[in-house]
């Protein structure tokens, strides 16, 4: 099967090539289905589960994520595909179980979102809600013009006009640092972190508790994500708060390992200062990474969000702005929802042969380099 061929146009079709390749490369599969929500051609959503590798209780194990940011999984879903296809599990170390995760957001993957059903964006949503939330004012100051009452005439021309000032003002960086860190007031806006716990949040922290035996000592994940950085660049992105953590994780994966400490709108190194290179991802709240620190304190685990380049930063904020807008109102009546959807495929995949080799290539060599860290220790 050609590389490009992993990859699939929409949920339905990606779910179907990752049972077919995970049942013919012999996982042990299991599926669970969001309630009360269906994809556009009425098929259920579901995350599905694959297990490769765990005769024996596994020592060590690689976990491969698609899908968090639901329309960024046809990237990941592609990439796991290829994963069972080539068999990348038999280049582990002995004694190491790979965990596939296949469409942890279904909803936002199958209606071409990058948030969930509820606006939520689940890699702002591992916070503990009874802790005071993060100061959103920075945000709130620009909501009204990033979801304008209207998409066409007046309000959306003084819209634009008031955000490109802003952004003139403040410098790009700063304006996506202010979107991206995540905000909690606003639930039809941008980054939105929710009020509690989801259901892809409760699910993700059962699906670890369920399928990582007490055997095992040493973790590896790879959270697939697309739309920052340069077109078909994988970014390894450190999102872990240990410096011991961070050295493991340039070991094991080489110096280009960023953190997300140092991104847009942060006060460390300018790109251009000798020392480490920026993050294109900016410091965030709520983060799914979260999520491991709930599991044993004797599991090594070594987390890289990695982040595959897609377009322009401005025109991927942009496809998120319009995809607010058009779900601001539920079932909202519009010319625009066909292009606005259309927009958001396009900020987050990019359908070529060429990229998708790119990251296919890229997540295959960082599977070795896991393998080789985890044998390692
Ligand atoms: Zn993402």
């Amino acid at each position: 099967m050609p590389t490009c061929d992993f990859f699939a146009p929409g949920y339905a079709s990606a779910r179907e090539k990752f049972l077919s390749a995970a049942e013919a490369a012999g996982a042990k599969l299991s599926a669970h289905a969001l309630p009360e929500q269906r994809g556009p051609e009425g098929e259920p959503l579901c995350i599905d589960v694959a297990v490769l590798g765990a005769e024996q209780p596994p020592e060590a194990m690689l976990l491969l994520i698609s899908g968090t940011h639901g329309v960024e999984g046809r990237c990941g879903s592609g990439i796991q595909v290829g994963y069972c296809v080539d068999q990348l599990h038999s280049n582990l170390p002995p004694g190491t179980a790979t965990l596939l995760i296949h469409a942890l957001n279904p909803y936002g993957f199958a209606w071409h979102r990058r948030v969930n059903e509820d606006n939520i964006d689940l890699n702002r949503n591992f916070r503990d809600f009874s802790a005071p939330l993060p100061d959103c004012s920075a945000y709130e100051a620009i909501h009204d013009c990033l979801v304008p009452e209207s998409w066409d005439g007046h309000s959306r021309l003084e819209a634009d006009r008031e955000l490109q000032r802003r952004i003139v003002a403040c410098g790009i960086p700063a304006y996506q640092a202010v979107l991206q860190r995540g905000q909690y007031t606003r639930p039809t806006g941008l980054f939105y972190g929710g009020t509690q716990a989801c259901w892809s949040n409760r699910m993700l922290r059962r699906l670890l508790r369920e399928h990582i035996p007490a055997s095992t000592t040493r973790l590896a994940v790879l959270d697939i994500h697309t739309g920052l950085g340069p077109l078909g660049y994988g970014e390894p992105i450190y999102a872990q708060d240990s410096v011991e953590g961070l050295e493991r994780a340039r070991r094991w994966f080489g110096p280009e390992v960023t953190s997300i400490a140092s991104g847009p709108g942060d006060a460390g190194p300018q790109s251009g200062d000798v020392g480490e290179a920026r993050s294109a991802s900016a410091a965030v709240s709520g983060a799914l990474v979260t999520a491991f620190q709930e599991l044993d304190q004797a599991l090594e685990v070594t987390y890289l969000a990695l982040e595959f380049g897609t377009r322009p930063i401005l025109d991927v904020l942009g496809a998120l702005r319009a995809d607010s807008w058009l779900h601001a109102i539920p079932d909202r009546v519009t010319p625009h929802r066909g292009p606005i959807q259309n927009q958001m495929q396009e900020a987050f995949h990019v359908d070529t042969p060429g990229w998708k080799a790119a990251v296919y290539g890229r997540t295959a060599d960082f599977v070795l380099r896991a393998g080789r860290g985890l044998a390692e220790g």
